[in-house]
């Protein structure tokens, strides 16, 4: 019987079937789904898509605002005369 699911793609250990302990196959971790392990399937769904940097934002808005005072422009923008 084969009980070897290959690799994890992410931590590179060899994963073992789901219903089996560590003790029947030592140094594998459980088979999530076809190249991922258990323990990796669950760090790619706690870690969050894309962290919002408030601070970041914050930052590059009072650069662009400076840049546009220092370059005159009218804290409502310019008059283009509509
Ligand atoms: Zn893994």
């Amino acid at each position: 019987m084969n009980t070897h699911l290959g690799r994890c793609g992410t931590c590179a250990w060899t994963m073992r079937p789901s219903r089996t302990t560590l003790a029947q196959h030592p140094n594998t971790r459980t088979y999530r789904r076809p190249g991922i392990c258990t323990i990796c399937h669950a760090h790619a769904l706690s870690a969050p898509a894309a962290t919002f940097d408030l601070d970041h934002a914050v930052l590059a808005l009072n650069y662009w605002l400076q840049d546009r005072r220092r370059r005159g422009v009218p804290e409502h923008g310019v008059d283009i005369g509509v």
